[in-house]
């Protein structure tokens, strides 16, 4: 998929602020650091549409930017950030989950997974909340540059492994990404543009 505009449209804590243009939706979550802003700024190429930054617990708020003025890319808030709450419960702010029980217009989620870190509780958590939820998602391991090819490989299988022996009878579609490098974009971009063909 090609993108011809990328469009910052509202920052919001309430799912209903959320734009009321009935199009398909594609929201992006993950652990705070996960290289989510980075990604986001890869896939659109922007250099600054997402706000970069390495200081944890920055403003939290849903974004919405419109793409090719026919899909919404939704950057979600960073969570796992012990200050935010000890219980698993509220580690998701509940206006997070909010959106994800109110918003029609959602399609898929994607949730960032720095691919160096092994399946960590709060993702496989969150991950058993979409699944519950019926929220489709695929994974997107990030920082690939940040390992060989051979050990992404590896580090992948280990995941699936991991997944399938918990909650799941199957792997989600999956992505391997470098905002470094610029690779697995056109995968991510691909995929979105499959789903909103059908
Ligand atoms: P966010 O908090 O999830 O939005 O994460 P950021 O996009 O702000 O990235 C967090 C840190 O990881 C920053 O220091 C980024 O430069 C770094 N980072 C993000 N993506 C990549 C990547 O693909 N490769 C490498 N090597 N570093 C990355």
């Amino acid at each position: 998929m090609k993108i011809n505009s990328a469009e910052f449209i509202i920052s919001n804590s309430d799912v209903n602020k959320c734009p009321n243009e009935p199009l398909p939706e594609y929201a992006f979550i993950g652990r705070s650091n996960v290289g989510k802003s980075s990604l986001i700024n890869m896939l659109t190429n922007q250099k600054n549409l997402a706000k970069t930054s390495s200081r944890p617990g920055k403003t939290q708020l849903i974004n919405h930017f419109k793409i090719n003025s026919n899909w919404f890319l939704v950057d979600l808030p960073g969570y796992g950030y012990a200050k935010v709450s000890k219980k698993s419960k509220s580690i998701f702010q509940k206006f997070i989950t909010e959106y994800f029980e109110k918003r029609q217009q959602l399609v898929s989620a994607f949730v960032l997974i720095d691919i160096r870190h092994e399946a960590q509780k709060i993702d496989l958590e969150f991950m058993q909340y979409l699944g519950e939820s019926e929220i489709p998602f695929g994974i997107i391991f990030t920082k690939a540059d940040k390992v060989g090819k051979t050990k992404a490989l590896q580090l992948i299988a280990d995941y699936k492994k991991k997944l399938l022996t918990s909650d799941w009878s199957e792997m989600p579609p999956y992505f391997i990404t470098s905002s470094e490098h610029k690779t697995g974009r056109e995968e991510v971009l691909e995929y979105i543009n499959t789903i909103n063909q059908d």
